[in-house]
């Protein structure tokens, strides 16, 4: 029994667990192309890797669900194997599933997404979860737990790749994958390939945001499905990105377990 994965407990260690009120992690991927050296199972796989290393590094805080392992991804149905389900159901699936971890007493549940498209979704998801239940729900991306550190001399100088390297399936992904799971990369059929639009206001790289959200056709942006320069990849850069999200997302957890669960007021009537 792993006293950090949901799944492993009874349910009198349920009620245990309830008492000390772990921040109860809900990791949330796809099943999609990434190019033809990754497999379709990459978004899950780093999530997941992610929560589970977290959970051990903050001392018994974190309680790691389950993975929900498909998400919005019609936009991908171009290339073999990607599996999308329709955004409505999706917002019902993923808060019924923290609705019930709520409905037994846990306060402070964390929706954490390793798939950009589902990042809408899950926004959506945590606010259905707080509206219905009271608890603090809430939904971030391990990767954006990167950027504050992103400019730190070690790491932006790790990076190799050109801007617009590490989008999709590109110099990121893959370094993350060539440090978690090497023997998933076939480094022989990796591509370089930025095929994205730049403008003033869009931007499809890490760690520059875009004011323009704009989500189009996969195929249209890609033939390969990548959008990103996967060549320039080493474990060695994995590794390092890997304790740099872990780290700061283990600082994040602390602090979103703080949060305090504050009463509702009756609809007020005069400021006084
Ligand atoms: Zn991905």
């Amino acid at each position: 029994m792993n006293p950090t994965r949901y799944e492993e407990l009874s349910w009198p260690q349920m009620r245990e667990a309830i008492q000390q009120q772990p921040a109860v992690l809900l990791p949330f991927g796809t099943i999609e192309d990434h190019g033809p050296h990754l497999p379709v199972s990459t978004d899950n796989t780093i999530v997941e890797a992610i929560c589970h290393e977290v959970a051990q590094r903050v001392d018994g805080l974190a309680l790691v669900m389950p993975l929900i392992p498909y998400g919005l991804d019609e936009h991908h149905m171009d290339f073999p194997g990607t599996v999308s389900v329709d955004m409505l159901t999706l917002i019902r699936y993923v808060s019924d599933v923290a609705i019930s971890v709520a409905r037994h007493g846990f306060t402070h549940i964390l929706l954490v997404n390793g798939h950009g498209s589902n990042a809408p979704i899950a926004d959506l998801a945590a606010r259905r979860v707080v509206l219905e239940t009271g608890v603090v729900c809430g939904a971030m991306s391990p990767n954006a737990a990167i950027d504050p550190t992103f400019a730190e001399p070690t790491l932006s100088q790790m990076r190799r790749s050109a801007p617009g390297g590490v989008a999709h399936a590109g110099e990121f992904e893959t370094a993350l994958m060539l440090h978690l799971r090497p023997d998933l990369v076939q480094m022989d059929k990796a591509i370089r390939e930025i095929g994205q639009i730049k403008l003033e206001y869009f931007n499809w790289d890490h760690p520059e945001p875009s004011v323009l959200s704009w989500q189009d056709w996969w195929s249209r942006m890609s033939r390969t499905g990548v959008c990103g320069d996967p060549t320039v990849a080493t474990a060695e850069f994995g590794r390092a990105l890997f304790e740099t999200i872990v780290g700061n997302f283990a600082r994040f957890v602390r602090e979103f377990r703080t949060i305090p669960l504050r009463p509702r007021q009756p609809p007020q009537t005069t400021v006084e």
